[in-house]
């Protein structure tokens, strides 16, 4: 357990109102959301597993799902209520409520604000109706302008919106009209997730029984750069490998990620990170709150990482963000291939970046960087 709790919070509500085709999380299918429940569990996983934190500063809190605005206006105003008794949020903190069309309203903007909850991140994932329908997705292309525009009325003005890209090729959907939709909203952010189809979900079950065809590499490759061509000319930052920010509005918490910083992780399934142990809960949300009403730690395992991991994870968090890697001794010889190519480039003499060619093969080049660094 950390000496000092972390200044970064992620929260998993783990409540959907339906589950999408694509989707592989830990969630939980709800058409009445046990808001109370919830909060009393979350509340005594905190006094079991982080008993000192009484008034420790939070920097950033993050509410990711699952949908957390199935909680609702006043569900979520008690959640962070219940926090605030527990945790002090900075005056300027960062807090992120992961927010699905259909459950923007008004009522729920107000009650959202007043609590604290100053950016949301929508999942919108496409503008087109047949593709919304075909993923299972609980919203329509509508609902999606709708949230943003009621978002802003109520004085919620960081917008970060995601889509999913590269699908499978009988799919016909025009990624260039997805990406103009987007621009037209004006978010502050968009991140843009490749889609990958896992073996137990739906999708999964369609491609085993061969009614489904992924993506090419091509069109992967082609609708990934044309993203990148197209909100740089907007304007945002492409600051990660997934993620786009206007000036001054890149996430905090997942940047905070990728820097390697510590976080607490609360919730069903929810990691966390100490610095030195990964620890991540319980899984199903049934079994989470068993062990919470048993006052047992949910904590279903934990990994310190070693040198070698410590090492890979640099490399690859440095590849993976604008903020670059430094190399030496053998690593210069080894990246001359990488800047050549267009898959890196130097932002000082020792230093380097991946180029959105670069991050086309991510995996691939840390683990090549990686390798060299350990023999040395
Ligand atoms: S809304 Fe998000 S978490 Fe819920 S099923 Fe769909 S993709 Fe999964």
């Amino acid at each position: 357990m950390p000496s000092s709790f972390p200044s970064h919070v992620y929260v998993h509500v783990p409540f959907c109102a339906r589950r999408c085709t694509y989707c592989d999380f830990s969630i939980a299918v709800r058409r009445v959301v046990p808001v109370d429940e919830y909060v009393a569990a979350l509340k005594r996983e905190l006094e079991i597993r982080f008993p000192e934190t009484a008034d420790a500063p939070v920097e950033t809190l993050y509410f990711g799902g699952g949908t957390p605005s199935r909680l609702g206006g006043e569900g979520v105003a008690s959640l962070i209520a219940m926090l605030r008794q527990r945790l002090r949020l900075v005056d300027d903190a960062e807090v992120t409520l992961e927010t699905n069309p259909e459950d923007v309203n008004a009522d729920a903007i107000a009650r959202w604000r007043d609590a604290g909850v100053n950016r949301l991140s929508l999942g919108g994932q496409s503008f087109d109706e047949r593709v919304l329908e075909w993923m299972h997705r609980s919203h329509d292309a509508a609902a999606i302008g709708r949230a943003v525009d009621v978002a802003r009325a109520g004085g919620i003005e960081n917008i970060s919106l995601d889509l999913i890209f590269a699908l499978p090729e009988g799919v016909e959907r025009s990624w260039t009209t997805d990406v103009a939709r987007a621009l037209e909203l004006e978010a502050s952010h968009l991140s843009l997730y490749g889609l990958t189809i896992e073996p137990h979900t739906p999708m999964g079950r369609w491609k085993a029984r061969g009614e489904l065809l992924e993506t090419t590499d091509e069109r992967y490759e082609s609708e990934f750069l044309y993203a990148h061509d197209a909100l740089t000319a907007a304007g945002f930052d492409h600051y990660e490998v997934s993620n786009f920010g206007r000036p001054g509005f890149h996430s905090r918490h997942n940047s905070a990620y990728w820097s390697g910083s510590p976080y607490a992780g609360l919730g069903p399934s929810a990691h966390e990170f100490d610095g030195a142990v990964r620890r991540w809960n319980v899984s199903a949300y049934a079994d989470w709150l068993r062990h919470l009403h048993d006052s047992v730690d949910p904590v279903a395992e934990s990994e310190s990482l070693t040198d070698g991991n410590r090492l890979a994870e640099d490399v690859y968090l440095g590849l993976r963000t604008r903020r670059g890697i430094t190399v030496a001794g053998p690593e210069i010889a080894r990246v001359e291939a990488w800047l050549e190519a267009g898959w890196a480039t130097r932002t000082s003499a020792d230093r380097l970046q991946l180029t959105p060619l670069g991050w086309l093969r991510l995996d691939a080049l840390a683990a090549d960087l990686t390798l060299v660094r350990s023999r040395y």
